[in-house]
């Protein structure tokens, strides 16, 4: 049975540069604290944990001297109050995510009523709703938005940088199609991030032709979660796991090929791991 990698597995080039900074950091100043996970990977933040950096929840958990944002960035005021403590603050925020967040502010700026599809309650839109000083709102449902009985006369759309692309298309068109005669002015911005929407495609192409996917990354991992549903969408059977132990041999029984794809915060280590185990697995059942 063919077993299949996709061809850009791994870290993406923002969770290199984040982990690289962190690295250099720790290397400078010893004990670290992130504010969150730095990157959305448990064996990750072990193993930077194991080197000396901490993960706190909120600002006011950093005892230390040295606070490091994580790549999914923060809000402007969770960065003045860092600041205002004195803290050396140290910042890997994704250069897209970053666009994202200029974007929001921009929009905020010049008078538009902010709405970023996207999680409410990931990190990464809780920094850009502060980047757009909190004028807006996040919502994977435009019926939050169309069903308002009032509409601001001037809507800017982004998306969290990790979204579905045919997701965020649709967003745009519901809200376009249902607010244009309520409202003067729909500006709308592509805050996607490229290497997320490559990801997405080949790990459609890939489920249309397989008859089983693996997708690995981890469980709170936003861009992981939406290439498992990308492949189920394809209608092939998904399975989303985060190490190779989870890989069940059963899942194997009655295959044709398999196509495995990751998540960008993703070690090579795991992923070798991955194809190994389906490598033995595989083979043990044709024995
Ligand atoms: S997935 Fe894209 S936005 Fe997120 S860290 Fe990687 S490069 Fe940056």
């Amino acid at each position: 049975m063919d077993i299949e990698k996709a061809t850009e597995v791994g870290f993406c080039f923002g969770v290199k540069r984040a982990l690289r900074i962190l690295e250099e950091t720790i290397g400078e100043y010893g004990e670290v604290e992130t504010l969150g996970p730095v990157v959305h990977n448990q064996q990750v933040v072990d193993r930077f944990g194991q080197l000396g950096a901490k993960a706190v929840e909120k600002p006011n958990q950093i005892k230390g001297n040295v606070a490091v944002i994580p790549s999914h960035g923060v809000s402007p005021n969770v960065l003045e109050e860092l600041a205002s403590r004195g803290l050396k603050v140290v910042d890997t925020t994704c250069p897209n995510v970053r666009k994202a967040q200029s974007a929001a502010r921009d929009l905020s700026e010049s008078g538009f009523w902010v709405v970023i599809f996207g999680d409410p309650v990931h990190p990464e839109v809780k920094g850009m709703l502060g980047w757009a000083g909190y004028r807006g709102t996040a919502t994977l449902d435009s019926r939050s938005i169309t069903d308002l009985d009032e509409l601001p006369s001037r809507l800017g759309l982004l998306s969290q940088t990790t979204r579905n692309p045919t997701q965020y298309v649709d967003f745009v068109d519901s809200i376009a199609s249902s607010s244009l005669s309520r409202i003067d002015e729909l500006r709308i911005i592509n805050t996607l991030c490229n290497i997320t929407k490559r990801r997405q495609a080949d790990a459609l192409e890939m489920a249309r032709k397989v008859s089983l996917m693996i997708v690995v990354g981890g469980r709170h991992s936003a861009n992981t979660r939406c290439l498992a549903d990308m492949c189920l969408s394809a209608g092939t059977e998904t399975h989303h796991v985060e190490t190779a132990a989870e890989i069940e041999a059963a899942w194997l029984k009655g295959q044709t090929a398999i196509g495995v794809t990751t998540g960008t915060s993703i070690p090579d280590s795991v992923i070798d791991e991955v194809m190994l185990k389906l490598d033995e697995l595989n083979r043990a059942g044709q024995e």
